[in-house]
């Protein structure tokens, strides 16, 4: 594993290397203040860790030069969506934290914006996008999929592409977008065979001190394995996801202390959990660092940080 890889917030560590080691085709990082606080937060949560000032200045610059980007998008044609695209990317290129990542992924990495409209509105955020060097998609042609979405007003399709994007199965890409008002919502189904496993009790009694209070034992049955990546719901069962989470546990856990790859499945599953819970209850909050535990919030600190833990030593 390289020394960039273990610059990157653990989260992003352990899905970027999944990538390297050809088990996904891609992985992404949402750009928001939920990323910013989240790292500056951990970098100071432990004793053991040594972020230098540079690190912290950055990151506040960062969020900084984010919340400062203005955008404005004249109406919702192809081609002012297009333009505020191009507009909005530049901007995103100026926040210190995409040349950051950009510089310790040895692989192709690129920030582009992302626009959703739900109810006719328009929202919009950035993500940052992982892939290998030689199987990468250009930014522009996923700004083009995803602002032709919006404006046919179609962003199934843009969903399935991403997905694709992100490694996801075909097959779980499919049970995903089946919605239907007379069942539970794809997330709900996807995590309530295991939802016995998740101690409510401890998420109800405000921030757990572990994840191991959430989800005491997990890797126990081989079909947890599914849950390799945040916000993707496997379908119940799905022997093509399974195998794939076990193919990426097992090359992590050759590199990596075993435990701490346990606690990203671990922290995988309980963030979807939380986040299938919050649309099954008509909720939209998606989980804060550290909701699941202590865990949670360290995830958000660099790879090679966290190793320097008895915990993950
Ligand atoms: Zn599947």
């Amino acid at each position: 594993m390289s020394d960039g890889i273990r610059r990157l917030p653990t989260f992003a560590a352990l899905s970027g290397q999944a990538v390297l080691d050809g088990h996904r085709k891609g992985a992404s990082i949402q750009l928001d203040e939920t990323y910013f606080a989240g790292q500056s937060r951990a970098l100071r949560t432990a004793d053991e860790f040594s972020p230098s000032e540079r690190r912290l200045a950055g990151l506040r610059d960062s969020k900084e030069t984010y919340e400062r980007i203005d955008v404005r998008v004249e109406s919702l044609t192809e081609q002012h969506l297009w333009e505020a695209s191009r507009r909005f990317r530049r901007q995103l290129r100026t926040v210190p934290e995409v040349d950051y990542l950009d510089r310790q992924f040895p692989g192709r990495c690129f920030v582009v914006p992302e626009w959703l409209r739900t109810d006719n509105r328009l929202h919009y955020g950035a993500r940052v996008y992982l892939f290998r060097e030689d199987d990468a998609p250009t930014p522009e042609a996923v700004m083009r999929e995803n602002v032709e979405a919006v404006v046919a007003d179609s962003f199934e399709a843009f969903e399935r592409y991403q997905g694709r994007l992100h490694g996801y199965p075909d097959c779980c890409i499919d049970f995903y977008q089946n919605r239907s008002p007379d069942s539970p919502s794809p997330e709900w189904q996807s995590v309530a065979p295991f939802a016995d496993r998740i101690h409510d009790a401890a998420l109800e009694a405000g921030p757990p001190e572990s994840i191991e209070d959430v989800v005491p034992e997990f890797l126990d049955a081989e079909a947890e394995y599914a849950f390799f990546a945040r916000e993707f719901f496997p379908e119940p069962g799905c022997e093509t996801a399974r195998t794939k989470g076990r193919v990426i546990h097992d090359a992590l856990a050759a590199t990596i202390d075993e435990g701490l790859v346990e606690d990203y499945f671990k922290l995988t599953f309980g963030f979807n959990y939380l986040v299938a819970q919050a649309v099954h209850t008509g909720g939209d909050r998606r989980p804060a660092p550290g909701d699941l535990g202590r865990e949670h919030l360290l995830f958000y600190a660099p790879l090679g940080e966290l190793t320097t833990l008895p915990r993950y030593s």
